[in-house]
């Protein structure tokens, strides 16, 4: 009999210790730097950093923090956040980030349904702690971070340099399994309560690996990265997991970074590597055009959490030399399952088509298992037009909610998880978003694809955002709606009619809005996506013309 050859690998746990040991030693002189309003940059080395994380470290254990528990923070994107990523699950507790747009109740609910005992927070965001801290009582300690120097501390909080000044460095690290939750984050809850996302430290190291595939995000130790998604959404995409393993430059954009901030640093630290929701993209574009900050040396633009207008993507490759790139992924996959890039043969293809192809939300990212299914889980045609909802597996997707039961039919019987987002599949593999089950226009018998219509009205030279909802109508069931923000110049000018004329040519008839309304702005989310609840609100009334 000959000897047995399976499993002569070590059982090394996938665990982010790994990264961080390897980081410290390696990239020890690399620089991170955080914005802080009216003055230069802060800047330290990763040295500092780690050195910082450690004690942070000791100080969680001071304050109590035992292995599971769930530690979170209320904060803007900075140095200190990204020593909380780390000391947090480095010590075996939870990194729980809370998004501080959220209404009071939204994040009185996700702390006491998360039981957090430790609270972050940055002395900007204090005032939404203190509106709901006395409804949470499994907060026993907070620590307050000056974000701004001149801030005060509150009374009966703790301050984060003073608890570090005091802490006794972390001499070892636990040994921890691969399985073990590192971070947590809830998703936004467009219906229903917030679901909590757990992230095991296995989920979180592999995702960083496949993020930084050439083939993906090409993250590497060159590259000066700013970041502008929230901390808390997400993970930042994962990003700062990512960044410290390569040893990346990193900027934090700090508190309420403005598109002048985000191009002025982009200029000034020649950044290589920035994301941001294209609602983001949108205003520093206006900035750009009208100021004209040279951006060229950004080599990519992630972009994602609502789907990019192609318009938006062909001024920055084109007029600023800045290439941006659609990615899809959602809180419940850590969050990478698509991103668009072309494939070698397709370079020579016309540019309008490479665009469009550019425009889809892209193939799924080595490691994500995809598929549009119907109900049934019967899998669509790779023919660019059958519609169904995107179902993904994988090792960085959810496998269940956080004590939520109620939410087991988000799951099939086969074990793919239903994301809720409609989408057809193209013969080279690439997803095209068409909706969100719930944002979907059905018009008579067919569906319309709202992301559609608001990507080609974002096309018009004189509109700067438009969303389009579904209104009820007697005949159709439902048509759309196209609620249109126009440029500054452009106001009082831009007609209804302007709209529908410049759709005409590009959409079948029955597509057309029906009716254009002009607003100021289209009301956005906690982080920033275009928030057509609310438009759906006020338009509740609203009865579509008999046309
Ligand atoms: P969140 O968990 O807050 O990141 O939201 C995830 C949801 O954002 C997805 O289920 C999609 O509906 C939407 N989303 C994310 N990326 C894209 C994209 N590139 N295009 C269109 N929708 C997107």
């Amino acid at each position: 009999m000959s000897a047995p050859v399976d499993n002569l690998m070590m059982d090394y746990p996938l665990t982010i210790t790994q990264f961080f040991e390897r980081s410290r030693r390696l990239w020890a002189k690399k620089v991170l730097s955080t914005r802080v309003p009216g003055q230069p940059l802060f800047r330290y080395t990763y040295a500092d950093f780690a050195a910082r994380t450690q004690r942070l470290a000791g100080g969680l254990t001071a304050l109590g923090m035992r292995r599971g528990d769930r530690v979170a923070t209320l904060a803007w994107n900075s140095h200190r956040h990204l020593e909380l990523y780390w000391a947090i699950p480095l010590m075996g507790g939870v990194l729980h980030t809370l998004n501080f747009r959220l209404a009071p109740r939204d994040l009185t609910y996700i702390v006491n349904h998360a039981r957090d005992t430790i609270v972050f927070c940055d002395a900007s965001t204090w005032p939404v702690l203190d509106t709901i801290r006395k409804d949470c009582p499994s907060i026993r300690t907070i620590v307050v971070m000056k974000d701004t120097p001149e801030a005060p501390v509150p009374p009966g909080a703790l301050e984060y340099e003073s608890l570090l000044a005091s802490a006794t460095p972390a001499a070892a690290w636990p040994q921890l399994a691969e399985t073990q939750a590192a971070a947590m984050c809830y998703t936004s809850g467009t219906t229903g309560n917030p679901k909590g996302v757990v992230y095991t430290h296995r989920a979180i190291y592999l995702h960083c690996l496949a993020e930084s595939m050439t083939d993906t995000m090409a993250l590497s130790e060159r590259d000066v990265i700013l970041h502008i998604v929230p901390m808390f959404h997400a993970n930042a995409w994962c990003v700062p997991f990512a960044a410290v393993m390569l040893g990346a430059t990193q900027i934090f954009g700090g508190p309420n970074p403005q598109p002048r901030d985000i191009a002025g640093i982009v200029q000034a630290e020649k950044v290589t590597f920035v994301g941001a929701v294209p609602t983001v993209w949108i205003a520093v574009k206006e900035l750009v055009e009208k100021e004209g900050y040279d951006i060229s040396s950004i080599r990519m633009i992630p972009s994602g959490g609502s789907a990019v207008p192609p318009s938006l993507m062909d001024v920055f490759e084109k007029k600023f030399g800045a290439s941006m790139m659609h990615a899809w992924g959602m809180t419940e996959m850590t969050p990478l399952g698509t991103i668009s890039r072309l494939k070698s043969y397709m370079r020579d293809l016309p540019d309008a088509e490479q665009l469009a192809i550019r425009a889809k939300q892209g193939y799924a990212a080595a490691g994500v298992d995809l598929r549009v299914a119907d109900e049934h889980g019967r899998e669509a045609p790779w023919d660019g037009t059958t519609m169904g909802e995107i179902q993904v597996r994988g090792p960085w997707i959810l496998k269940s909610y956080y004590d939520a039961p109620e939410s087991a039919d988000r799951f099939t019987p086969d074990g793919w998880f239903r994301t809720g987002d409609l989408a057809t599949i193209d013969a080279e593999g690439y997803i095209q978003i068409t909706d969100r089950t719930k944002d979907v226009i059905k018009s008579g018998g067919e569906f319309m694809s709202s992301v559609a219509l608001e990507s080609l009205i974002m096309g018009h030279p004189d509109v700067l955002e438009a969303a389009v909802i579904a209104v009820p109508h007697p005949k159709w069931i439902e048509r759309p709606l196209a609620c249109v923000v126009p440029k500054a110049e452009a106001k009082g000018r831009l007609t209804e009619g302007d709209i529908i004329e410049f759709l005409r040519p590009q959409v079948a008839k029955w597509m057309l809005p029906d009716e254009v309304v002009f607003i100021d702005a289209v009301p956005k989310t906690g982080v920033g996506k275009f928030d057509k609840k609310v438009l759906r609100e006020r338009y509740k009334g609203w009865q579509a013309k008999d046309g």
